[in-house]
């Protein structure tokens, strides 16, 4: 379809001077036209200062749609959401779906659309819920038909003195086909290798006890322990892409079942570092208080990271070598195996806690108990140290 002549009076967007008759032509130069105006706004305007019309379709559009989620989001029998897990890799899909729908060129385009919201439909269900992903998709559709109605209804662009610069149909076509190529092979291939995005790193770096609750959390801990009976695992890994991060963590699953579980929801190729090999099914004692120990001790190299495929911030990354930290949970494994045998230990452990000034001279109290040849706890020793 050509430009039409443009009027002098704002017209109802599609009347073109010879409308098409049949409903399939009709549709299709609606969208053209509907099109036209949009390329033109966005050409007429600086980035992101699109026409009011076109910013209120999206949050219309917006509104109807799912937040990515990494959680299913079919309904169960009960009426109830589905909860089940998605993977990392679904999670991404929904993310970038949604993204790609809410551009103008997609929402107009009805043959780009429809991939962009069968990807969605495809991510956001997990096996039990699939069958009700159809009708769901059909939801979106029809609501973005309604949201592209408010579009109609806006005034044309402007004039443009240079008619030279309108797009033409053919450019369009060419856009068209473009982005209905990318849609259709778009795909999360392999393992997220993309940079850790990190939220913040300093406020991770002062000494004293407001630093991240650790006084309170090792309290905790402490008081817990006597629940902790099997034991379990401190691990830490590296991502592929991220070498120079490393992750310190503590499970009561095996350390290879938890890190295969972080692989799976934060789609990311771990390497384990800790345990070794031939350490691996080796359970251990008070996992949990080795695990915030070795924090501490970490905290001026501690960066939170945000998770696009999990959705979540993560706070127990570590800007550091890998022998770094696997010195210092080895380190706290040893102490606690010389310590935790001790009768009485966890009433000086809390008492050295709350007597410290700050994380540092905690940390540095708690070491040189170890190195006391008799284990006699008393006051003046705790004077002593502090
Ligand atoms: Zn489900
Ligand atoms: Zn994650």
């Amino acid at each position: 379809m050509e430009n039409p002549p443009r009027p002098s009076a704002p017209l109802p967007l599609l009347l073109a001077p010879s409308p098409p008759t049949s409903p399939a032509l009709r549709s299709l130069a609606q969208g053209r036209a509907l099109e036209r105006r949009v390329v033109s706004w966005s050409d007429l305007f600086p980035l992101g200062d699109l026409d009011a019309k076109i910013s209120s379709a999206i949050k219309r559009i917006r509104d109807e749609f799912p937040e990515a989620s990494k959680t299913c989001i079919g309904i169960s029998s009960k009426k109830k959401q589905c909860r089940l897990k998605l993977s990392g890799k679904s999670v991404q899909t929904m993310s970038h779906s949604i993204q790609e729908i809410l551009k103008p060129q997609v929402f107009l385009r009805d043959e780009v659309l429809e991939i962009w919201v069968q990807h969605l439909r495809e991510a956001a269900f997990c096996c039990y819920h699939k069958n009700q992903c159809l009708s769901k998709a059909a939801g979106w559709i029809k609501a973005i038909k309604t949201a592209r109605s408010l579009l109609e209804s806006s005034p044309p662009p402007p004039d443009t003195a240079d008619a030279t610069n309108k797009t033409t149909p053919d450019q369009l076509d060419t856009v068209s086909s473009t982005l209905r190529e990318t849609a259709k092979h778009w795909k999360v291939t392999g393992y997220d290798t993309s940079p850790l995005r990190i939220l913040s790193s300093e406020s991770w770096n002062v000494k004293d006890w407001s630093s991240e609750k650790y006084q309170d959390r090792i309290l905790v801990v402490l008081e817990n322990l006597e629940g902790e009976e099997g034991g379990g695992y401190v691990y830490v890994y590296e991502i592929k892409g991220n070498e120079g991060y490393v992750k310190v963590g503590y499970t009561e699953k095996t350390a290879q079942e938890r890190m295969d579980e972080w692989s799976e929801t934060c789609n990311r190729q771990i390497t384990g570092i800790y345990p070794r090999p031939v350490d691996l099914e080796r359970r251990i004692q008070s996992p949990a208080l080795i695990e915030i120990l070795c924090h501490a001790d970490l905290r001026t190299c501690r960066v939170r990271v945000d998770c696009e495929a999990c959705l979540h911030p993560h706070s127990e990354w570590f800007q550091t070598s890998p022998q770094q930290a696997v010195g210092i949970v080895e380190k706290w494994s040893r102490w606690i195996d010389e310590t935790a045998g001790q009768p009485g230990w966890r009433d000086e452990m809390k008492a050295i806690v709350l007597e410290s000034a700050d994380v540092e001279h905690c940390l540095e109290s708690l070491l040189q108990i170890k190195i006391c040849d008799d284990w006699g706890w008393n006051k003046s020793k705790l004077a002593h140290r502090s």
